[in-house]
């Protein structure tokens, strides 16, 4: 996505598009790193328990817009925590070590030079690279671009995502079903995981198998939206909506993938938007978002392959990158397990068997099957870690077989503005989130 310069509120969990060199320096001006007094160090070397010595209290310095005058010789100031330094100070007595007097103080311990002083610069200097083109902005990162008094960063915006179901079959959820009826699940689904995944999404109701209905339906996202993303109609159905409407145009591709679940797939970039027609079958749709189009709005996103929190998260085996190099790099959960237990898996087919993880006594993760593997068995999917990844060939896995897998997001990570999503009939131009504050 184009670098676009944002408010912070809406910077956040964004890729930095630029270097960010600081202008100013942080501290901005020397200051006292305690509650207490402002003093020279050589007239106060002599304090001890035994001797204290009194001190004439000539100024009060509070944080706060003002400008001290210079320390009188012979005489301490009160100053607080974060208030600027009198020029002629080069010590703190910190309140611990005087009597807390007003007019006049007893000292009873000598403080070094220097000692809780912050020095303008000390922890960003003008001309200081403070972040790299590239870093994912959290809350520390956000926290320094306010620090460096920077109020709109440039960033690589969020995708924004739009996720159409199809067919005749569904209802909206809440809905009574009648015969034959199902609730459309996917696109609930493909929204929250592209939240997740740091989109900002835009669900819409799903549209029957008519083609008329699903062609105008997919025309008004496409004019509106970075991605659009579309659930079932594209395998070998009479009926299959998706793939009868966009076939007609040559960016769309269909496939039939070796893979399972998720075998029918299709992409094409129409109008410069990416369109990724996922399968019907809810696990295959979610499935087939983790490993198509996960990495699509990573790269929309700026983020570097490896470089994430997922990754960094598995403290055992951080190698982002699977022994066997069958899942690529750009999925950022990519983890080494070993199978807990004997699974069988079809012929010539890579297939992702849902998994729980737990770590064995050396600290590797060990995978289990996570329930039900049909392509329709939400429940096994919902209760699992992770995707196991099983080459084409492999048929039979014994226990004890090192795979590569892939984490499943933590859902706990959903991200600023969690459940927030464009609703249908909003305005489409772009977020409406950054208003106001920020
Ligand atoms: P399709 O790819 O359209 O042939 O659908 C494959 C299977 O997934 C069928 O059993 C559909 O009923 C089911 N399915 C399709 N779309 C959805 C959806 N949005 N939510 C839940 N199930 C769906
Ligand atoms: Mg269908």
């Amino acid at each position: 996505m184009a670098p676009r310069r944002t408010v912070l509120r809406e910077a956040h969990g964004c890729v930095l598009a630029a270097d960010v060199r600081a202008t100013v320096a942080v501290p901005g001006f020397d200051n006292s790193a305690m509650d207490g007094y402002a003093a020279r160090a050589a007239e106060v070397a002599a304090a001890s328990e035994a001797a204290p010595v009194t001190m004439t209290v000539s100024d009060e310095i509070m944080a706060g817009p003002v400008r001290p005058g210079p320390l009188l010789a012979g005489t301490v100031a009160r100053i607080m925590t974060g208030a600027p330094l009198p020029a002629g100070a080069d010590t703190i007595v910190q309140l611990e070590w005087t009597d807390g007097g007003t007019g006049t103080v007893r000292i009873h311990q000598a403080p070094r030079r220097g000692l809780h002083i912050r020095r303008a610069g000390e922890d960003i200097a003008p001309g200081n690279l403070v972040l790299a083109s590239g870093t994912v902005l959290g809350a520390a990162q956000i926290g320094l671009l306010a620090a460096v008094n920077v109020a709109r960063p440039a960033v690589h915006p969020r995708p924004r995502v739009a996720v159409l179901s199809t067919g005749s079959e569904l209802v909206e959820v809440g809905t009574p079903l009648g015969p034959g009826q199902i609730v459309d699940s996917n696109s609930h689904a493909i929204a929250a995981a592209a939240h997740e995944a740091g989109a900002i999404v835009r669900r819409v109701d799903g549209v029957s198998d008519d083609p008329d209905e699903f062609a105008a339906a997919f025309e008004v996202l496409l004019k509106s939206t970075d991605v659009v993303v579309t659930t079932g109609g594209i395998s070998v159905g009479d009926r299959d909506v998706v793939k009868q409407v966009l076939s007609r145009y040559a960016d769309m591709r269909f496939e039939r993938i070796a893979m399972q679940p998720g075998k029918p797939q299709g992409f094409g970039v129409m109008n410069g938007v990416p369109v990724f027609t996922l399968p019907g079958n809810p696990v295959s749709a979610l499935v087939s978002f983790e490993l198509f189009v996960r990495p699509a709005l990573r790269r929309m996103r700026g983020l570097v392959p490896h470089v994430t929190p997922l990754a960094a998260q598995v403290p055992w085996k951080t190698t982002g990158k699977p022994e066997t190099g069958l899942v690529g790099d750009t999925h950022p959960g990519a983890v080494t397990v070993t199978v807990g237990e004997a699974m069988r898996s079809p012929s010539g087919k890579r297939t992702f068997p849902r998994v729980r993880l737990e770590r064995d006594d050396s600290g590797q993760l060990v995978a289990t099957s996570a329930g039900g593997q049909g392509a329709h068995q939400l429940s096994g999917l919902a209760s699992a870690h992770a995707l196991l990844v099983v080459p084409e060939e492999v048929t039979e896995v014994s226990a004890g077989t090192r795979l590569p897998a892939l984490l499943l997001p933590d859902p706990e990570w959903a991200g600023p503005g969690a459940g927030a999503q464009e609703s249908d009939g909003s305005h489409p131009g772009g977020s409406r989130r950054g208003e106001g504050l920020g």
